[in-house]
């Protein structure tokens, strides 16, 4: 008998030849893969279309009527097959490009048949290529809509079809009750009206109608997001029993003195909301890990210095880890500066700090001379460690691998509570998802007074336009940016073009009236450093470089940001390139280069750049462009492979799931009740199994 993971080559119609082919063009090995291969769309047969009503903007359709002539044509060593299909009210084309003698020997000619397919209008005709032929008298009554699957021309060499996929699933709803046992409580689908499972399957595969289509996916999406959030649930469960950390209950001198009498400016509300949750968490017995989301520029190092300084008060220590030299040497420079009238020491410790310097700092925090340190992977090294190790932030996390988090956690005999500052804006079911052990905050507020950055779109033929504009500006004493892309498969190519920008931008903008700098990866990091502080300073009034400034550093005067060929950059880099200007109180500007000719990709990513500053919606239209997959690099991609459920449009069933699951864990956290014992059963086996699911203890 067949179940879940038997292996489809035994299904009626495969066997293991095609078993195979499937398997490596789909990933389909087993039968609940197959279940899960759900249609991309349906075909509505019960309607009969006539050619003169047709139009290009219709989906899939059905005509009825005869094929009045077929014929090869040949240009050059292409063959394909042409015809002339007739109904009562017209004539139009049939084209087949790929075929074989046999399959041409099969159409029918003058005989009533039933043909399906998209039109599309050529010459003033219509045109369907590779129809989907019925004779009428074989035709059963349709009583149901179509499915139709992702196909693919690989797919279509193997003869695996339309017709193929539709047969093997029809044969497979025949095992439906033997396949599919519900894994929800029966209270949740009387309270919700939910379709049960395994007609779920059934119809998301041959619906009905339009209305058990949609009742089968609403079911499939909260199913998705039930397990999903769980799987959150019961890992952040599993977190609060089992994880403790160090309580620090203690708002003391440190942090008041500073609050009152050193902070700069007053906090935004978000900041503020945002440092309220850090002291709740840290004041606890167990152990923090909290994520802080906030678009470029919107004040996260201050809610980190907080963080660190109520920390102190209670006696232990803090770092703050940074992904490059540059950005740790600014946080330094920033937070000794605040932190100058308050006699608390910081050090920095990188991989160029000095031999000597690294043994004094090895020292002190040993002893707990030291209490804020600030660095970069070096501070990860075993031979730093800490007397009393209270805190831990990591800024800019998606630089920072899992590995590296856990190395953190080790450093004290109680693990560090942990704060990882991102400015990748997601949205929050993706980043609950992706750090589905974190709990997630967010300064959704800019701090006040800040200037919209203008961001227009350029092509070469406005490059002297472009040019006599950032001179206009360079003249009111401000500094800008060139930016060029740099992609790892040709680095040789990338170094040779910022070279030639380099060398143009210097014609253009000779010595001595102005001076120009250069910034790119393949220099020493004092060298960079060396740079970035000419600049910071002000000796120079252009910076070429490449995308080494992506992340965090900051020149307030630098209000001007040129990026060369931007359609090669992703939209979140894009996004936090400009993030470099705009941090002073000149108003700023983000000047995209490209060639002429743009994909619809990125012609989507330039209009949307130009069209909002806002992180988060940029995300969105990033997620959609992209998949959420690829939007945390590649090697975190997989924890999210939905199939039905959309992070983006779904936010609704995703916040209900979680209402729900809620107050299932509350009443019964091991689910033991006998009616959650379906559920239990199948996330054990489901997600349990596929080890990255939340543990039930
Ligand atoms: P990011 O979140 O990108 O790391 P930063 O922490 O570097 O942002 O802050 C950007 C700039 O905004 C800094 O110059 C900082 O001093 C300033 N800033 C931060 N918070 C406030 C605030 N509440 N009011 C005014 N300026 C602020
Ligand atoms: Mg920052």
């Amino acid at each position: 008998m067949l179940n879940l993971d038997t292996s489809i080559e035994f299904l009626k119609g495969i066997g293991s030849e095609r078993a195979k082919i499937i398997r490596n063009i789909l990933g389909i090995s087993t039968v609940e893969d197959l279940l899960t291969f759900y249609p991309l769309r349906y075909l509505d047969k019960s309607k009969i279309y006539l050619i003169k009503n047709l139009s290009e903007d219709l989906p899939d359709v059905q005509l009825k009527g005869r094929i009045t002539e077929l014929q090869e044509i040949s240009s050059g060593k292409i063959k394909r097959l042409s015809g002339k299909f007739q109904d009562e009210s017209g004539t139009m084309d049939l084209v087949w490009f790929r075929y074989s003698k046999w399959m041409k020997e099969q159409i029918p000619i003058n005989k009533e048949l039933f043909i399906f397919g998209k039109v599309t209008l050529f010459n003033n005709t219509f045109s369907m290529a590779h129809p989907e032929i019925e004779i009428e008298e074989k035709k059963e009554a349709e009583t149901r809509l179509k499915p139709i699957y992702s196909s693919s021309e690989k797919l279509l060499k193997w003869n695996l079809n339309q017709k193929f996929f539709q047969q093997t699933l029809k044969n497979l709803m025949a095992e439906m009750p033997n396949l599919i046992n519900e894994n929800l409580p029966s209270y949740l689908i009387d309270d919700l009206k939910l379709m049960s499972r395994q007609a779920a399957y059934f119809n998301i595969h041959f619906p009905k109608n339009l209305e058990h289509f949609e009742a089968a996916e609403r079911r499939l999406k909260f199913e998705e997001a039930f397990f999903f959030q769980l799987s959150y649930g019961l890992k952040k469960q599993y977190h609060k029993t089992n994880s403790i950390g160090n309580p620090m209950p203690k708002v003391g001198e440190n942090f008041n003195t500073f609050y009152k009498e050193y902070l700069p400016f007053e906090l935004t509300g978000a900041q503020k909301k945002v440092l309220k949750e850090i002291k709740k968490d840290l004041a606890k017995p167990i152990q923090m890990n909290r994520l802080l989301q906030g678009d470029v520029g919107s004040g996260k190092t201050m809610v980190a210095l907080l963080a660190m300084l109520l920390v102190l008060d209670n006696g232990f220590q803090s770092c703050l880890m940074a992904p490059t030299e540059i950005l740790a040497q600014q946080h330094f420079n920033v937070i000794s500066e605040l932190l100058k009238e308050t006699g608390i020491t910081v050090k920095l410790l990188t991989g160029s700090t000095k031999k000597a310097t690294r043994k004094i700092i090895h020292d002190d925090l040993l002893s707990g001379e030291l209490s804020i340190l600030i660095g970069t992977h070096a501070v990860l090294e075993d031979i730093v460690q800490f007397k009393n190790l209270g805190l831990a932030i990591i800024d800019e996390q998606h630089r920072f691998g899992v590995a590296q988090r856990a190395k953190l956690w080790a450093k004290n005999k109680i693990p560090p509570h942990i704060l990882i500052m991102t400015a990748t804006p997601i949205p929050r079911t993706l980043a609950m998802s992706f750090y589905s052990d974190l709990e997630v905050s967010v300064i959704d507020e800019m701090p006040i007074g800040r200037k919209e950055i203008i961001t227009a779109h350029r092509r070469e033929k406005d490059r002297a336009f472009v040019y006599n504009f950032c001179k206009d500006e360079i003249k009111k004493g401000r500094q800008i940016y060139f930016v060029y892309p740099l992609i790892e498969e040709s680095e040789t190519l990338d170094y040779k073009n910022l070279m030639e920008g380099f060398e143009r931008i210097s014609e253009y903008f000779p010595n001595p009236d102005f001076n120009t700098t250069m910034l790119h990866g393949k220099m020493k990091p004092a060298e960079k450093d060396a740079a970035m502080q000419y600049f910071a300073v002000g000796n120079a009034n252009l910076m070429v470089a490449t995308t080494v400034i992506e992340v965090g550093v900051n020149v307030p005067n630098a209000s001007v940001m040129v990026i060369e060929s931007a359609e090669r950059f992703g939209l979140s880099q894009l996004h936090q390139l400009r993030g470099r200007v705009g941090r002073g109180a000149e108003q700023s500007y983000c000047i995209l280069m490209t060639t002429d000719k743009l994909t619809n990709e990125s012609r989507k990513r330039i209009k949307t750049m130009c069209e909002t500053n806002d992180g988060f919606k940029i995300s969105e239209v990033d997620m959609e462009l992209r998949g959420p997959g690829d939007i945390l690099g590649t090697q975190q991609s997989g924890v999210v492979d939905f199939k039905k459920l959309d992070l983006i449009n779904d936010g609704k069933i995703i916040k209900a799931s979680k209402d729900i699951v809620e107050k299932i864990l509350k009443k019964d956290p091991q689910l033991n009740e006998a009616s959650h014992i379906s559920l239990k059963n199948f996330y054990v086996k489901q997600y349990k199994a596929k080890n990255k699911w939340g543990k039930i203890s």
